[in-house]
């Protein structure tokens, strides 16, 4: 189907983008890469009076370096942050979790921040962000404000960003030293979404992890963290034996949906087998 006619802006500046937004009318859009949201326009699920469309605003593109931080600007895509260096060496588990998103002709368009502030439960980047306690940089008609990956994503396909507002950047501190990391993703066929994923951040000392954090996809509205693994984890032994007896613990609070792909208690049987295998590769066992 074709989408219903709507005003089009180009900005090139955030503020110009935030005054588009603010004159664009009852119902404006922001237009990242447009893998999530034209579909949706071609349905005329969603049908906006303005599209604004933030693909030529430098500001929101690439990576850099900023002191004990990454930062990865809202607009770079899928495609750029894989072949990132910095995220490599400071972020691995993006580069893991990006390299398993839909195939390169989406990766080509989609972006980081739209796939961060679609917030999707099956996407593969709210997790992600989670277990690497990111900051979210939002700017708005007040201003710029920051936010936590934990009061960033709010409900089902609903986050923090109010009217108006636009996800800039997102800044991730850089694990350094004994880190090592690992997203492990179950799905039903390559290149498909998530029906569950875990994403494992774990810091070793000597036969001990010291910390682990651990990030769940798909197991609710809402990414959510294992906390009850990541405590039992904190100062065991660095053993098969003791991260199989955390990760049963992984599916304590979670609510995860029934549908076609797998009924709730499969996705929290998953959620077990796969933190174990998660927390035991990124702790490099
Ligand atoms: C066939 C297919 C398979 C896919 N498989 C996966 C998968 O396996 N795993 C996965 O994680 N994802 C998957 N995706 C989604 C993909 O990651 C998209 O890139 C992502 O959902 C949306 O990113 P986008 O840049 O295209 O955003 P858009 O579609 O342009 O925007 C999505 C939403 O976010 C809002 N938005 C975008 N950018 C901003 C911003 N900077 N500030 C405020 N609001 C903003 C838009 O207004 C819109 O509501 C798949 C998509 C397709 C089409």
């Amino acid at each position: 189907m074709i989408p219903a006619s709507f005003a089009y802006a180009r900005p090139t500046s955030v503020d110009e983008a935030l005054q588009a937004i603010a004159s664009g009318g009852e119902d404006v859009k922001i237009l990242a890469g447009g893998q999530s949201l034209i579909p949706v326009m071609r349905l005329r699920l969603a049908a906006p009076e303005t599209v604004v469309d933030l693909g030529r605003i430098p500001e929101l593109k690439g990576v850099r370096e900023d002191g004990d931080a990454i930062v990865i600007g809202a607009m770079t895509t899928h495609a750029e942050v894989l072949a990132d260096p910095l995220v490599r060496q400071f972020a691995l588990l993006i580069t893991e979790a990006t390299e398993t998103v839909a195939d390169r002709q989406v990766r080509h368009r989609g972006t980081f921040g739209g796939a961060l502030a679609h917030a999707d439960p099956a996407g593969d980047l709210p997790a992600v962000a989670l277990a690497l306690d990111a900051e979210f940089v939002v700017a708005g008609s007040g201003g710029r404000r920051t936010v936590p990956a934990s009061e960033f994503f709010v409900d089902y396909l609903t986050t923090t960003l109010g009217e108006g507002e636009i996800l800039v950047e997102v800044r991730i501190p850089k694990l350094t030293g004994q880190w090592g990391m690992h997203y492990e993703k179950f799905q039903r066929v390559a290149q498909a979404w998530s029906i569950v994923a875990v994403a494992a951040a774990v810091r070793r000392d000597d036969g001990h992890i010291a910390e682990a954090r651990i990030g769940l996809t798909n197991m609710g509205p809402t990414p959510l963290r294992a906390r009850a693994a990541e405590e039992a984890l904190a100062g065991a032994d660095a053993s098969a034996e003791a991260i199989a007896a955390a990760a049963e613990r992984a599916a304590e609070g979670t609510s995860p949906s029934s549908d076609l792909n797998a009924a709730a208690d499969y996705r929290q049987h998953l959620a077990r087998v796969l933190t174990r295998r998660a927390v035991s590769k990124a702790a490099g066992l």
